[in-house]
This record gives structure tokens, sequence and C-alpha cells, in this order.
């Protein structure tokens, strides 16, 4: 089973390749809790930096499966970060007035500004995966879209936009064991959806469609990353790696004051 998670720009990934379960030779959540609390912490002061300096914003993109642990994600590594830092935006099933425009309309509106984090719950790539399954346009219209995704997202890079997308990848039986535990835990009964039940027939064809969006749509400036996400702990622990080594590999600096500190006088 392979272990890589970046997944090269013209490389053909299969997603049965990849093991869900794979949690890099970890057992448990305790040996991993140190090291998340540190990633926690560094992903704080990184946003504070990137703030400072406004000169790039990070934009966090999360795909998975019904139960797939967008939310817990979000949840987990932005714990530390400023509020005012950070923007978490999900998306639904697009309104009429979303429709009735092309469907990079309401994703390019919540591109994060300069300075700040925007984390897209679902995004542009659901107009080729959930809007493919179910044929919701012509073929002609979504087998267009991969390369428009590509310039879409290529024209955010050069305008200082970082990109991280992540496919958080849990097996068939994992999604059905969390399904479960939604039907029988109370507390979590109001994550149940019938519709996730529904959706779980055409995992094959969705298995498809990621493939196609993650091998279609890996470049050099928006590499796609592969979670395994079976164990939570770990798919945390990978993301939150990703996101302080992308963040530090800015060599952000914060700006200098235009005079010396000590030649500034406050009355
Ligand atoms: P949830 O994330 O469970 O609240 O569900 C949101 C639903 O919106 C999912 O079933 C998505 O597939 C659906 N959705 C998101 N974006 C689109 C889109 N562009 N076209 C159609 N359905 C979408
Ligand atoms: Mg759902």
């Amino acid at each position: 089973m392979s272990q890589t998670i970046i997944v090269s720009p013209r490389t053909k990934i299969k997603l049965k390749d990849y093991d869900a379960g794979y949690s890099g030779g970890y057992k448990r959540k305790s040996e991993v809790k140190n090291q998340i609390a540190k990633i926690q912490k560094q992903i704080s002061e990184l946003q504070e930096l990137l703030y400072a300096e406004s000169k790039h914003a990070l934009l966090i993109i999360l795909q998975a499966m019904d139960a797939g642990g967008k939310d817990g994600t979000i949840r987990h590594m932005m714990s530390g970060v400023n509020p005012q830092g950070c923007e978490v935006t999900t998306f639904k099933v697009p309104s009429a007035e979303e429709v009735a425009h092309d469907f990079l309309w309401r994703i390019h509106k919540a591109v994060p500004p300069k300075g700040k984090i925007g984390i897209f719950n679902r995004s542009h790539y659901e107009d080729v995966l959930v809007v493919r399954v179910h044929n919701l346009v012509p073929k002609e219209v979504w087998c267009a879209r991969y390369d428009q995704i590509n310039s879409f997202e290529k024209i955010l890079v050069e305008n200082g936009i970082v990109i991280l997308k992540f496919f958080r990848h849990i097996s068939k039986s994992e999604q059905k064991k969390r399904l479960e535990s939604r039907l029988k835990d109370p507390a979590k009964n109001w994550k149940f959806s019938e519709a996730d039940v529904q959706e779980r027939k055409y995992w094959d064809d969705y298995m498809e469609a990621y493939e196609d969006a993650i091998n279609k749509c890996s470049t050099e400036w928006a590499p796609w990353y592969i979670i395994p996400a079976n164990k939570k702990w770990y798919r945390d622990l990978v993301v939150g790696e990703t996101i302080v080594k992308t963040m530090k590999d800015l060599d952000m600096k914060y700006p200098e004051l235009k005079k010396e500190p000590n030649k500034i006088k406050i009355e």
C-alpha cells in the first residue's frame, strides 16, 4: 500500500492503492496528543504572522465522503487561531441565484483576503463530484470544468493565495461505522441524514469522480493531498503538519517599523 500523500502532477492515482487506515506507525491517539497540541500552537502563531505581513492568504479546501470528518479537522486544527484570522465557508446545494451564475461565482466570493486563512468545507470540486455522479449538468459541461478549475486556481495562486487541497480518505466500512454511531448515540443523532445513506449507494461512482478530480487537478500550483482518515487523530496530525510546513515555507517576516522604535516618542 502506498503511503505517499501528496499527489504529483500528471500521475494517475487509484484510491484503492491508498490505505485509508494507515496511521504512520502510531497505534493510538495518546501517542500524537503532544504533537497535535504543538501544531495547534504553531498554526496560531503562523496565522498572526500571516496577518501581520498580509502578503498571502491560505486557502484550505476540505473534501471527503459524508462522515469523512471535515468539521472535526476544522475544530481541532483551528482551535488556537484568533477567530478574526480565519473564515470557514460551507458549500451546500447551490441556491437559485448561485445556479444562475457560473459555478465559480460563489467560490471566488469566499476566497480569503490576504492575511487570513480560509477554509472551504466542500468547494468547487462538488461541481465535478456530486454534479457528475448525479448527472446534474450534461457531461460536456462538467468535463470542461477540470481545466477551468486549474485556470481559476492558478489565478488565485498568482495573486498571493496559497492553496492546500485535502481529500480525507475514509474506507466504505469506516463510513458505515460512523453513520451507525450517529444513529446509536443520541448526542450524534442530529448529524444523521438519510441523504448520506442514499449517497453511499454511489460509493464507486464517487471514488471514480474523486480519482479524476485528483488526477486532473493536482497541479504544481495547487496539489492534492490524500489524507488517510480512518483514524481521526492521524488525519488531524497529517493535515496540521502540512499546514505548518506550507506556512513556514512562505518565509514570512513581521514588517519593520519605518523609524527606529527608540526614535519614536510617545507624549
Ligand atoms: P452537508 O455537507 O452534509 O450539509 O451536505 C451538503 C450537500 O450539498 C451535499 O450533499 C453536497 O453534495 C451538496 N452540494 C454541495 N455543492 C454542490 C453543488 N455545487 N451542486 C450540487 N450539490 C452540491
Ligand atoms: Mg452530509
